[in-house]
């Protein structure tokens, strides 16, 4: 492929990308994370093919959502903590939504997306192991709630979101995205949104199908994020 203006050679998001493809199974979606990096940065990953972006704050992705309105129209994923009271302009914004943690909060959004006439889909967030800073469903809890998740439309339950706690050794990594992965398939659910930049090896590994990455794809982001 030709180099484009927006993808010169000094610019190793190219490069990164065609290493990454290289070494991810073809079942494997990029999820590429875009918080925190300008929509310039965008427009140079969706020369390089990619369609499939996720942020963390609504306000950021609808300024940037402005700023490529002259793009096809891109996939976006919402991978933040969700506020309640940001659902509806979450929901009005993303297609996806990566992080539902609580099952108030799937109520709320089930109710709003019928108000407002979409079929989003989720991932529900889970929780494998103490995390101080992070939230999620406790695993018991979703075994508990079982037949009621498949009764959340038009929400669209695609699979499961796990973060690893930082400084989780990566033996111990593994482990929990194979908790995940066995607790979606008890689940009957599909789908397994797990894996960032310092884990998607042991991700991959444990069958995750949604990879987040941001600065193996992007590096270092030019804006500090939650
Ligand atoms: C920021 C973020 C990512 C991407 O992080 P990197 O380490 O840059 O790959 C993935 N998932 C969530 C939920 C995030 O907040």
């Amino acid at each position: 492929m030709a180099d484009g203006p927006l993808t010169s050679s000094n610019d190793p998001l190219g490069e990164r990308l065609e290493s990454l493809r290289r070494q991810l199974p073809a079942t494997t979606h990029l999820l590429a994370v875009s918080k925190g990096q300008p929509s310039m940065r965008m427009r140079a990953a969706v020369a390089l093919g990619l369609r499939s972006f996720g942020e963390s704050r609504q306000q950021e992705a609808s300024l940037k959502k402005q700023e490529l309105a002259d793009l096809e129209p891109l996939d976006w994923h919402f991978i933040g903590r969700l506020q309640a009271n940001k659902s509806r302009a979450v929901l009005r914004q993303f297609g996806t939504i990566h992080s539902l943690d609580s099952w108030s909060l799937a109520e709320r959004l089930q109710r709003i997306a019928a108000e407002e006439d979409l079929c989003p889909a989720v991932f529900l967030q889970v929780k494998l192991r103490p995390d101080p800073g992070k939230t999620g469903f406790d695993p018991q809890e979703l075994l508990q709630l079982g037949p009621r998740l498949g009764q959340l439309e038009p929400l669209r339950p695609m699979g499961l979101m796990t973060i690893a706690p930082l400084g989780l050794p990566p033996p111990e990594r593994l482990a929990l995205f194979q908790d995940c992965a066995a607790l979606a398939t008890e689940l009957g659910l599909k789908e397994l949104s797990m894996g960032m930049s310092n884990d998607w090896r042991e991700a991959v590994a444990a069958g995750s199908t949604w990879l987040r990455l941001g600065s193996a794809l992007f590096g270092a982001r030019s804006t500090a994020q939650p």
